[in-house]
Order: structure tokens, then C-alpha cells, then sequence
């Protein structure tokens, strides 16, 4: 029996509102553990930009009281949290921060019955083919599926973290695989397992009686420091769900319409082409995946507005086509042109910065931490425009979110000075 997904995902920035305006934080902090809680589904349009976690609470602050107390905020500086750990980790949270928590090998592949949601396991079959179908998944279902494919299959975390953030619409590698990691054991100090139990209290749709996880959390934290991969449930239905295709990026991902707006600045030709366009321009918006309300912002006579994909980070980190259509069609929708980079190819964007810095234009950029569009300055002669978030940085880097959240909060104050401040200087 499927659970419903909060929100149908439009990509817009009037969705994102739509969705905010329908939230209410008590009902939230009471029910958001249960899979038909009043969760929020705000998450796909937080990951691309239409909306910040700033921005949402002072919305939310027009109408509500709200303190550092309220578990929405709580929530909120998770994610501020996993950023926070990405910045200081940089490319090391897609290792082991800590060791594992069993020391033999863990697979490097993910078994079909998991990729086809027929594990015989009800909280994991209905939770992959709803992954698929919608593109989300409710807190709970993905601690459940991390902590099944890592800890009951030994399948490595970062397997099952790649694959799952190919497939949400709201995939963000800081959440998602330092979350994948806090299942795991490393990133926390033990693994996180479940029982049918804990599925029947928050999920009592799905039955997961008789099944590998209907035990005690003793004997499932022994499974998880052993080697043993409990296999599929001998109850497993034969057939499940197709996995969609995951891709990097590739020209036939683009609609008609994008396509005569893309300019390919991996060929010399779309270097030459965009050089003569670029100097009657005084300033280039140029617009990430991650910050995708700048597609839909005003513009000013005299600037042109960029969508800009960078192959490198792609060929990294696949995407499913609802995940690529989620981001192109507000490009399509949005934006003048599309240029297409590789940040790999070093030689070729040392030679398109040289030429690109010649022509006096402005080129801006929001910050991210995802690598290639982090280092988009090798590549184009970018102005950095800051991230805007909720909390202020720590100083030093604090690994547990409690110290995160006291010292950030610390800092900023209260929650109204945190929603006003200037909090985008670290
Ligand atoms: C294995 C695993 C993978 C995850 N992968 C992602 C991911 O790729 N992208 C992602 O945004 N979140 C991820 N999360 C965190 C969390 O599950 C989602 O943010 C949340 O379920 C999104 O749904 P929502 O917007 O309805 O959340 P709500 O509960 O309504 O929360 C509101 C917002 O607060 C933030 N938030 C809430 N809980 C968390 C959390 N635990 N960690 C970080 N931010 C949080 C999100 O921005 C969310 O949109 C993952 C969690 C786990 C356990």
C-alpha cells in the first residue's frame, strides 16, 4: 500500500510558495516522524534555490511564532548543518569520515532485488518504487532503506547513496551522504537499525512481520557489525519496478527549445560564438542548478542570464531524466542561453577564462559547494555571489549537530535577528 508524497513537484518558484504557504509548524513538530505527517515536501525546491531555509522561515515568521525551540528550525539547520560539513570536508564526505562499523568489505554493487523493490521487506519495496515514481521520500523511508542496504546486505554506503541520490529530486550530496553515513556508523558513533516495529508505529500501512527486521535491536546491531548479508526475504515477489536510467549529462536530455539556446563551450566554435555576444553584454547572471529562482528573477537591460551545466560534476553524479527535466525546464523556461562547461578539461577553461575576462562583462555566480561549479572561476571569470543561510558558521568545524546548533545559535542570537542579520559573512 503506497504512502502519498506531500507535494506534486512542479518546477517553479509559485509551487514553492504554494507549498510554504501550506505549512504549519505545530502540526509539523507533532506529526512529522509518521509518514502521513504534516512534513513539510519543501525539500526539492530548497536543494535547486527556489527557495531558502532563510527565506521560509521569515515567511513562516509573518504568521507564526517561531524560536530556535521549534523543530521546523531544528530541521532547517540540519540541513545547515550537513553544509557546513561539507565545507570543511570538502570532497571527504564521499569517504568514510570515521571506520566502518564492520571491517570486512562491503559490496560495491547493489543487488537487484533492491534496485527493483523486491526485497520481500514492505518499508523498502513500496519506499523504492515510490523513490522512482516520485522523486521523494519521507525522512524515515530513507533511513530505512540506507540502513537496510548498508547494514542487513553490506552493500558500501556510498553505493547505496549514489543511487538514491540519483533518483530524488531534492538529491543533495551533503544531506544525502553524510546522512548515508550517519546510518552507516561514519558519521555518528553507531550504526542506526530498525525494526518491523518501529515500521508499524510510523508507517502502519506497511507490514514488515515475519521479515528479517522483525527482531529485537540487539540482534540487529550484531547482524550490522557481522558479515552477514541476510539476502532477500524467501516471501520476495519475483517482478518489481524498473530502476529509471540514470545519465550524466548529454545533449539529448535537452528539449528542441534548449537545444537552439545551448552554446557547447567545450567546442572551440561555441568559445568563438559566445566571445562576440558576450562584450554587448554589461553583466552575465549566470544560473547553476542549485540556484535556480535567479532563472525567474528580473533582469536589467544590458544583462543576459546564463544556465550553466558542467559536465565533470555530472559524469560524477548522475541524475535521473525526472531529476535533469526538474532543472532544464526552468532553464528553458528562464534563461537566454545555455552554455555547456567541463571544469575537467583544465587546458581548454584556462584558454575560455582568458578570453572571456578580455571582454569587461560581469560574470556572477552563486556560491555552492558542489565541486566543478565551485571552481567555475578556473573556467570563467566569475564574482561570487554569497549563499544565503539561516545560521551563521561556526568558527571551527563542529562534527555533531547538537554543537553545531549551540554554537550557531550562540552567534546568531535569536531567531529574528538570525532571519534579518547578515549571516552570509562567515
Ligand atoms: C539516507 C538519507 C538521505 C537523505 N538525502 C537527502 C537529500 O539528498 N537531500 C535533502 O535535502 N535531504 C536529505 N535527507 C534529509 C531529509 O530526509 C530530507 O531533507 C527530508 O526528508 C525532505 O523532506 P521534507 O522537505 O518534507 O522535510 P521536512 O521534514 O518537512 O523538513 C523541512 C526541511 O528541513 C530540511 N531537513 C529536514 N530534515 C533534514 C535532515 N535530516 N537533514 C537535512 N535537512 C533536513 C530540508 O531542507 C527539508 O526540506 C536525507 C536523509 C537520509 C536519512
Amino acid at each position: 500500500m503506497q504512502y502519498r508524497s506531500p507535494n506534486k513537484f512542479e518546477p517553479s518558484r509559485r509551487a514553492a510558495l504554494n507549498a510554504l504557504a501550506k505549512v504549519d509548524p505545530a502540526l509539523y513538530s507533532r506529526s512529522r516522524n509518521f509518514l502521513d505527517g504534516a512534513v513539510t515536501g519543501l525539500s526539492p525546491w530548497i536543494t535547486h534555490g527556489y527557495l531558502n531555509v532563510r527565506e521560509a522561515t521569515q515567511v513562516l515568521m509573518e504568521k507564526y511564532r517561531l524560536s530556535f525551540e521549534d523543530k521546523l528550525i531544528f530541521e532547517f539547520a540540519w540541513r545547515e548543518f550537513f553544509k557546513h560539513a561539507h565545507g570543511e570536508l570538502g570532497s571527504g564526505i564521499l569517504s568514510d569520515v570515521r571506520r566502518p562499523v564492520w571491517h570486512g568489505k562491503y559490496s560495491q554493487q547493489l543487488p537487484a532485488d533492491i534496485l527493483e523493490g523486491r526485497t520481500g521487506v514492505e518499508a523498502i519495496d513500496a519506499g523504492v518504487a515510490m523513490l522512482y515514481e516520485t522523486g521523494y521520500l519521507h525522512n524515515h523511508v530513507r533511513m530505512w532503506i540506507a540502513s537496510y542496504v548498508v547494514h542487513m546486505r553490506k552493500v558500501h554506503w556510498k553505493v547505496g547513496a549514489d543511487w538514491m541520490y540519483a533518483h530524488l529530486l531534492d538529491g543533495d550530496l551533503a544531506s544525502n551522504h553524510l546522512s548515508w553515513q550517519w546510518v552507516a556508523g561514519t558519521f555518528s558513533h553507531k550504526p542506526y537499525v530498525f525494526n518491523s516495529d518501529n515500521v508499524k508505529k510510523y508507517a502502519p500501512k506497511w507490514d514488515c512481520s515475519g521479515t528479517v527486521i522483525d527482531t529485537d535491536y540487539e540482534d540487529l546491531e550484531s547482524i550490522a557489525r557481522s558479515k552477514r548479508d541476510v539476502g532477500c526475504e524467501r516471501t520476495a515477489p519475483p517482478v518489481g519496478v524498473a530502476e529509471p536510467i540514470r545519465y550524466g549529462f548529454e545533449m539529448d536530455l535537452l528539449s528542441d527549445t534548449l537545444k537552439r539556446k545551448t552554446v557547447d563551450l567545450r567546442q572551440q566554435a561555441g568559445v568563438e560564438s559566445c566571445s562576440t555576444v558576450i562584450s554587448s553584454f554589461k553583466k552575465i547572471n549566470l544560473v547553476h542548478p542549485w540556484d535556480l529562482k535567479a532563472c525567474f528573477d528580473s533582469t536589467q537591460s544590458g544583462e543576459l542570464r546564463v544556465g550553466l551545466i558542467d559536465c565533470a560534476f555530472h559524469k560524477a553524479h548522475l541524475w535521473n531524466r525526472q531529476r535533469w527535466d526538474f532543472v532544464l525546464s526552468a532553464m528553458e523556461a528562464g534563461c537566454d542561453q545555455l552554455w555547456i562547461v567541463n571544469t575537467d578539461e583544465i587546458g581548454h577553461c584556462a584558454a575560455i577564462q582568458a578570453r572571456f575576462a578580455q571582454s569587461g562583462t560581469e560574470f556572477h555566480l552563486r556560491e555552492t559547494l558542489n565541486s566543478g561549479y565551485s571552481t567555475m572561476g578556473r573556467c570563467l571569470p566569475v564574482r561570487w555571489i554569497p549563499e544565503d543561510k539561516l545560521l551563521p558558521n561556526p568558527t571551527r568545524f563542529q562534527q555533531s549537530f547538537s554543537r553545531f546548533y549551540r554554537e550557531a545559535t550562540l552567534i546568531a542570537g535569536s531567531l529574528e535577528e538570525a532571519v534579518h542579520g547578515d549571516t552570509l559573512v562567515d
